[in-house]
């Protein structure tokens, strides 16, 4: 198998969208997989194809290295989660303290199911957005929960993989400079117009960070990550 092949888990959303141009920027060969489970947000996987098709129009090269988009129906995910992504209920904490919008163990099962198709389409890099510094307290976005997976799905599938997490380390405001690093404003002016990561699926407004209700844990991370990053760019 080649390590110059990998596979992004593309939500469609901010960091999946970084990912995706890290991915691209480094590997001959790139596809993407997106899990639908029945989230409230679904505009963001509408989100998916608009920003693809966008990184096709503005990055020839990248476009030729990006192949094909592979969605996974999980509607089971969504029944066996009571959350806030997947039921009506508000976005709170719960006694574990961890917000409910917390699918569990969501993150192994799309890495899992991830080097599945990897496995058959010769991807032997799975790239996926999991970070410790704003993660919310979700134990599946950990770096030593990632290591373990990818230890555990190498050994189950009798198969070398490597799960990229580019962002593990940065915040919000550093995945904003390492987009515009990647591919300039080009880029950042797609993940701002084109991507989408408010919780509650609001895409009325624009706001200088981007689409979103502007008030959910969600938007309230982007919208920070994206001041700091201009003040630090301003500086
Ligand atoms: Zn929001």
């Amino acid at each position: 198998m080649l390590f110059n092949r990998a596979l992004v888990l593309f939500s469609g959303g901010q960091d999946s969208t970084t990912c995706l141009a890290w991915a691209l920027d480094r590997y001959a060969h790139v596809e993407t997989i997106g899990f639908d489970y029945g989230q409230k947000h679904h505009v963001e996987l509408n989100a998916r194809q608009v920003v693809l098709q966008s990184i096709k129009n503005k990055f020839p090269a990248w476009a030729a290295r990006l192949g094909a988009d592979h969605m996974i129906d999980l509607g089971a995910l969504g029944k066996i989660s009571d959350t806030a992504l997947t039921r009506d209920s508000a976005i709170k904490m719960t006694v574990a303290g961890l917000p409910n919008t917390f699918v569990p163990g969501r993150n192994l099962l799309f890495l899992t199911l991830a080097a599945s198709v990897g496995y058959r389409r010769d991807l032997s890099v799975m790239v996926g957005g999991m970070c410790e510094t704003d993660f919310s307290g979700y134990p599946d976005c950990r770096d030593d929960t990632i290591k373990a997976q990818q230890v555990a799905v190498s050994l189950g599938m009798g198969q070398r993989f490597t799960f990229e997490t580019p962002l593990m380390w940065i915040d919000k405001a550093e995945t904003w400079a390492l987009a515009h690093r990647l591919g300039g404003d080009a880029l950042t002016k797609i993940i701002l117009e084109d991507s989408h990561t408010c919780y509650h699926g609001v895409r009325e407004r624009m706001h200088s960070w981007g689409y979103g209700c502007g008030e959910c844990p969600a938007c309230e991370l982007r919208k920070a990550g994206y001041q700091r990053w201009v003040e630090s760019v301003a500086a």
